[in-house]
């Protein structure tokens, strides 16, 4: 397999002579960042989209007025985004405005408790002192070791193209150092020692898919990366930043088609030649970029005859991260006690994720996470009015739910929750827009192989190198970018992912 994207000698076609010719599968995130670092490199680079609207999990739904972000709403670590727009020559602020945040998230608990979570470091210790005034030196130890595992997984490694195990090998003994071999929720227990600060700092691989039990304790630094950078969101939602990338792309030239499926990647003695749509229509490229789920595009858009690693019996032995359980909804009236950002844990938390991850029930129970986007931004609603969305991590759908059958009544349960905690008083009599989005949409409408939201869990036996690599094993020519790839899911994770690629570029 070649060592780089060196294209082959390019056929000869009027439109593009002479020019190297890249295929994006996918206009997530990780797509677009992949088409703008592209296009940058001079590729004729076009990226090709089965949805109406580009975005992936970052769609954006209509309703009555209402405005919702389908997916991401929490936008950390943005310089990132910004060195995508300085690739183009360009400021970022051009094409979309993101503001900060305050606080961060507002956690409340099943007694009545709340943790505001901000960034500013006198609020966030006394809030800390609060549960117990013990734990705010601990904290500051955690903060330490967060800043470690930082600068080792994020600074070094994120955007760090583990296409070989030698590279995995140069790094073991700092993670071994970090004790990365420990989870994030057994490493934040060692630092502190109340039950409900425990659950603060350890919820946040949630947010990518991953159980705080199992995840590695290198996403940890989830935590330093926040209190760093902030938490932010972009005016318009997160919509408005897919639009400003996509605008961004095009005005360096690139292409993007949306309602255009691929179905097959065509390989040509091991090399990729062309991409067919589900129209028939074929498209010459001589780099592949896949940002769609890693499994069902080996699964699905390559022939078994093309596939020595990543055969369907090894995609079916990795482990897949939950899904999630989405109701968008809207209310006549607004609630200006809210923050943006709510977490609200329920009365069991070991024990649920044990029921979401491993045994695969939909508990009685459930840990919400709640959007209210128009406490930011009240373009998203009509006036006087409160967008939102709730979320409930649940199964994927090797749990065997019948989805289509119980999601009303799982979504009023969520709705009736959020009524009883006096969160959102009295929802249900000012609900005017609501739409629910189950495991089973994951599947059927992003091709997210059991309906995963974040595709593979992130687990340390399924990070790195031990990941479907970003320069296809199977394949030359075939790159990955996205969730389901190095370094994982998360708008910083699958942006870093495109930065990868430069490696071989
Ligand atoms: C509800 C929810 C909330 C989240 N909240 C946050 C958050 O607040 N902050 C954060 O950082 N992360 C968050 N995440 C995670 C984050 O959204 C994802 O990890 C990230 O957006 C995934 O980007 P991606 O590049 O992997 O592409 P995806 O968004 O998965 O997009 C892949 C695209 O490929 C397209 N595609 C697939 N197959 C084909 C094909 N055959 N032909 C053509 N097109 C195809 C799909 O239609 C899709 O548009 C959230 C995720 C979800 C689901």
């Amino acid at each position: 397999m070649s060592s780089s994207i060196a294209p082959r000698p390019t056929r000869s076609s009027p439109d593009h002579a002479g020019a190297r010719r890249a295929v994006v599968i996918g206009s997530g995130f990780g797509g677009i960042a992949a088409a703008i670092r592209l296009r940058a490199k001079g590729y004729d680079t076009t990226i090709l989209e089965m949805r109406d609207k580009p975005g992936g999990r970052a769609y954006v739904y209509e309703d009555n007025g209402f405005v919702y972000d389908a997916g991401p709403t929490i936008i950390t670590v943005p310089f990132v985004l910004h060195e995508l727009a300085e690739l183009a020559g360009k400021r970022l602020e051009d094409y979309v405005t993101i503001v900060p945040c305050d606080p961060y998230y507002r956690i409340n608990f099943h007694d009545g408790r709340t943790f505001d979570y901000s960034g500013d470091p006198e609020l966030l210790e006394a809030e800390i002192a609060k549960f117990n005034p013990d734990d705010v030196a601990g904290y500051r130890r955690f903060l330490a070791y967060a800043a470690k595992v930082f600068d080792k997984a994020f600074t070094e490694l994120a955007d760090h193209s583990f296409h070989s195990v030698w590279e995995m090998v140069k790094v073991a003994p700092d993670l071994i150092r970090l004790r990365a071999e420990q989870s994030v929720f057994k490493r934040v227990s060692s630092f502190i020692k109340d039950p409900a600060l425990r659950q603060v700092f350890s919820f946040e691989p949630l947010l990518i898919g991953g159980n705080p039990l199992r995840s590695s304790s290198i996403y940890a630094m989830i935590h330093y990366l926040e209190k760093t950078w902030g938490v932010h969101f972009a005016m318009g939602g997160t919509g408005a930043l897919v639009r400003g990338l996509v605008r961004l792309f095009e005005d360096m030239g690139g292409k993007i088609r949306l309602n255009a499926r691929v179905e097959e990647i065509e390989v040509e003695h091991g090399h990729v030649r062309s991409v067919r749509l589900v129209s028939g229509e074929r498209v010459e490229a001589d780099v592949v970029i896949a940002n769609g789920d890693v499994a069902n595009t080996y699964r699905k858009l390559i022939r078994p005859e093309h596939r020595r690693k990543w055969t369907d019996r090894r995609l079916e032995r990795m482990r897949y991260a939950m899904s999630l359980f989405v109701v968008y909804f809207g209310t006549n009236r607004t609630y200006p006690h809210l923050p943006h950002h709510s977490i609200v844990l329920g009365p069991r938390y070991e024990d649920l994720l044990g029921d979401i991850f491993d045994r695969k029930i939909v508990a009685d129970d459930f840990s919400l996470y709640l959007h209210a986007p128009t406490r930011t931004d009240s373009s998203l609603a009509p006036p006087g009015c409160e967008g939102f969305y709730v979320l409930s991590p649940v199964p994927h759908l090797g749990g065997g739910q019948d989805w289509d059958a119980i999601k009303e009544a799982y979504a009023d349960r969520i709705l009736a929750s959020l009524e009883k905690d006096h969160l959102v008083p009295d929802l249900r009599k000012h609900l005017v827009s609501k739409l629910i989005f189950t495991p089973k949409d994951f599947e059927t409408q992003l091709d997210a192989y059991l309906g995963s939201a974040f595709q593979f869990e992130p687990i340390l036996t399924q990070s790195a190198w031990f990941r479907p690599h970003n320069r296809s094993e199977d394949v030359d020519g075939l790159y990955f970018v996205g969730a389901g790839t190095h370094p994982g899911a998360g708008l910083p994770g699958v942006i870093s992912s495109a930065k990868v690629l430069e490696a071989f570029l």
